[in-house]
């Protein structure tokens, strides 16, 4: 099977990739789950962008601060100073944004920003992006989208990308040659047992890279989200109470019912703050109270999270709620440069599973849907300059032995344990070079 380009991944990275190549080009983008499964779905609290040009400065310094000054300046600029092309694509697309009593759009906050400059969607926000990027795909005669088919391999040679091993619903496995292949596959949560993201999301592209000497990024900066909701029996994902209830002004309580820390601190500081606070108390939770945000405006914001307390038995408006961290977002991945190609030729990675440099240490809230979106756009644009090249190496999924990878399930196994294993040794590496 042949494409020009193929997609591993549907989420917001992979579909706004897919929208900005050129229509005359065949696009396949496979999703190891339902479409609809993918973190960016799942975004709550927002999507940044540069209000005016007196705010920059201050959206820069901010994203480096949480970043611990490890992240890549030029990545940063370049985030900051494309975030209203990407917005004004979004509106183009339909996105419906919250706005003031005159029209114009409505800002929030997050922890770590010093200024209003997030732009949501009740607190839906993923949904909505993602959502409309979904429906503009399908529109597109050009884009083939395929549901629960996993990427087990690439295939590549003497350095080059030519496609990659799939394998399909019922269980299928075959390769597909293309031009230029894009990992698109999203964070690591899945490896995790507290994670806020989607159980299927195991780093494949990670494992891959790793496979094949792909060249990685900090990928043990991982970040913990300092508020999920605290359940006894471990769920499926943990449910995530987003950083902008913080910022509108929900605070922490220790046991005793007593504030113990500035709410609005980066979330890597805020994560150790928690935990000190569990392990004095001696709880497996803290107290986050609600209370002092307006009815109204927890209605209007945070629906969702209203509800969905509500489903667990708990009242928002009148108590509080016991929230633990989780895992929650890898700012580490697979080494990329400004416009998301990797150390492999033909081989691009864009979103989560991409490291440009973008978050440094630990990413800032609400600059990774905005990350993701800017460097996929630029992806595509180098694909599309690129229009007439042909690959080379067309011909190895017609030759390639795919018996290796009939038992998928050890596959995906020895995948994760790679992935874990690499981290912890960089994390020690970590730990020896501080002592
Ligand atoms: C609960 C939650 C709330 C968040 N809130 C915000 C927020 O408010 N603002 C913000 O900026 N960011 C937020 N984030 C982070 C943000 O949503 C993600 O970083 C971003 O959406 C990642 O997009 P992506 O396209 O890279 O990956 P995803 O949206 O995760 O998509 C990954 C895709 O890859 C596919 N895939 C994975 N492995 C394979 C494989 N082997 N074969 C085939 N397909 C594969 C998956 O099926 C999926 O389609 C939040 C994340 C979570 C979990």
């Amino acid at each position: 099977m042949k494409t020009d380009i193929l997609i591993i991944g549907a989420g917001c990275a992979g579909l706004y990739c897919a929208l900005h190549l050129p229509k005359d080009k065949n696009i396949l983008i496979i999703t190891k789950d339902k479409t609809e499964h993918s973190d960016s779905f799942l975004a709550q609290g927002g999507i940044c962008m540069l209000k005016d040009k007196s705010d920059y400065e201050s959206y820069f310094e901010d994203t480096m601060r949480a970043g611990h000054y490890e992240n890549n300046p030029k990545s940063v600029e370049i985030m900051i100073r494309s975030s209203r092309d990407v917005i004004e694509d979004l509106l183009h697309y339909g996105v419906d944004f919250n706005r003031e009593a005159d029209g114009s759009l409505c800002f929030t906050r997050e922890g770590g920003h010093s200024d209003k400059r997030i732009l949501f969607h009740e607190d839906i926000t993923g949904e909505e992006i993602t959502g409309r990027l979904l429906a503009q795909v399908k529109m597109q005669p050009n884009i083939q989208i395929v549901e629960y088919c996993t990427m087990l391999d690439i295939l590549c040679g003497d350095n080059i990308c030519c496609g990659a091993v799939l394998r399909d619903k019922e269980g299928n496995i075959f390769g597909v040659n293309a031009d230029f292949t894009v990992l698109a596959c999203g964070g690591i949560g899945g490896l995790y047992r507290h994670t806020t993201n989607y159980r299927h999301l195991t780093g494949d592209g990670i494992a891959i890279a790793l496979e094949h000497g792909i060249a990685l990024e900090h990928i043990n900066y991982v970040q913990i989200h300092p508020t999920t909701l605290y359940s006894a029996a471990p769920e499926e994902k943990s449910f995530l109470i987003s950083e902008s209830v913080r910022g509108e002004g929900a605070v922490l309580y220790n046991v005793k019912k007593e504030r113990f820390v500035n709410e609005l601190l980066p979330r890597d500081v805020l994560t150790k703050k928690i935990y000190e606070q569990m392990e004095k108390d001696g709880t497996p939770y803290v107290w986050l109270s609600m209370e002092h945000i307006p009815e109204e405006e927890l209605n209007s914001h945070f629906p969702n999270i209203v509800k969905h307390c509500r489903e667990k038995g708990f009242d928002v408006f009148h108590e509080c709620i016991p929230v633990v961290p989780a895992q929650h977002y890898f700012m580490g991945g697979i080494k990329v440069d400004l416009s998301s190609r990797t150390s492999m030729e033909r081989l691009f990675a864009i979103g989560e599973t991409a490291c440009n440099g973008v978050h440094g240490k630990n990413r800032l809230a609400s600059n990774s849907l905005l990350e993701s979106l800017v460097f996929a756009k630029r992806a595509a644009k180098v694909m599309s300059k690129s229009r007439d090249e042909k690959n080379v190496m067309e011909a190895s999924a017609e030759t390639t032995d795919f018996s290796c990878y009939k038992d998928a399930e050890a596959l995906a196994e020895e995948y994760k344990t790679n992935v874990l294993n690499e981290i912890e040794r960089l994390n020690k590496l970590c730990t020896i070079q501080l002592q």
